[in-house]
């Protein structure tokens, strides 16, 4: 909202294959003038990042990574570096994702290394964080996003300004279940605000979990939503396209 452009990012997780995302990506260079005001991207799986770039590049729509290394180089067998992903031109890498979290042990300490990691190799950030069911369950929701978010903040307003955060409360993500639009702004909001005490008011927030073309204009037209992280409806280009024009 305001001044801040909106942006829609796909997340592809692990899914694709070379000749499913060729269809996919050439739907998307081909629709993505649409989407009009809204900046437009798509996270894909490592190996797939040189097909994403030969096939998108001097497109609308920008793309980068799930991941990344807190390292910059040496012997860390199966990660992959920043600089790996600016050969690729990359833009956009996800940090910190629930599944990463729950499934990799990614610590709030871990994901602000990698935010910084991204910062220093050149990236944009997408710093992704939310409570789970049963922490919303317990009222502890604005507890948890301060404690994830605390040393992200840390890294200071320069560093920050220079990300972009996305609220994804786990509950929603890939459950069919999407968070109300108030319920999402309640959130926004508690984020915008610190935000502001660190002095950085431009800093895209988006929203996540379960975003599909028939609930993304009542989600955008919240004050502090600034567009969204999609997952599921990312692999099918008509409906992210869709999203991107709601
Ligand atoms: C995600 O994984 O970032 C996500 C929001 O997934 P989905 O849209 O499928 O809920």
């Amino acid at each position: 909202s305001e001044s801040r452009k909106r942006l829609v990012i796909g997340n592809w997780k692990m899914h694709g294959t070379l000749a499913g995302n060729a269809s996919l990506l050439a739907d998307l260079r081909s629709g993505a003038g649409e989407a009009g005001a809204c900046e437009l991207a798509v996270c894909a799986p490592f190996p797939y990042l040189a097909q994403v770039q030969s096939l998108l590049q001097g497109s609308a729509v920008s793309w980068g990574a799930q991941d990344l290394s807190v390292h910059e180089q040496g012997a860390y067998t199966g990660e992959v570096a920043g600089a790996m992903l600016n050969d690729f031109s990359c833009r956009w890498v996800l940090v910190g994702h629930s599944e990463r979290r729950a499934l990799h042990g990614e610590t709030d300490q871990l994901v602000a290394d990698k935010a910084a990691a991204a910062l220093a190799a050149g990236l944009t950030p997408v710093v992704c964080v939310g409570e789970t069911l049963a922490e919303q369950e317990a009222g502890r929701t604005a507890a948890v996003i301060a404690r994830q978010l605390a040393p992200v903040l840390a890294l200071g307003a320069q560093a920050v300004a220079r990300m972009v955060l996305a609220y994804e409360p786990v509950w929603a993500i890939g459950t069919g279940r999407t968070a109300t639009p108030e319920q999402a702004q309640q959130v926004h909001a508690s984020i915008r605000a610190m935000l502001a005490a660190l002095g950085t008011s431009q800093v895209r927030v988006l929203y996540g979990g379960s975003v599909k073309a028939s609930n993304a204009a009542s989600l955008f037209a919240m004050a502090d939503i600034d567009g969204a992280l999609v997952g599921g409806a990312s692999l099918v280009a008509q409906e992210f396209l869709r999203i991107a024009a709601a």
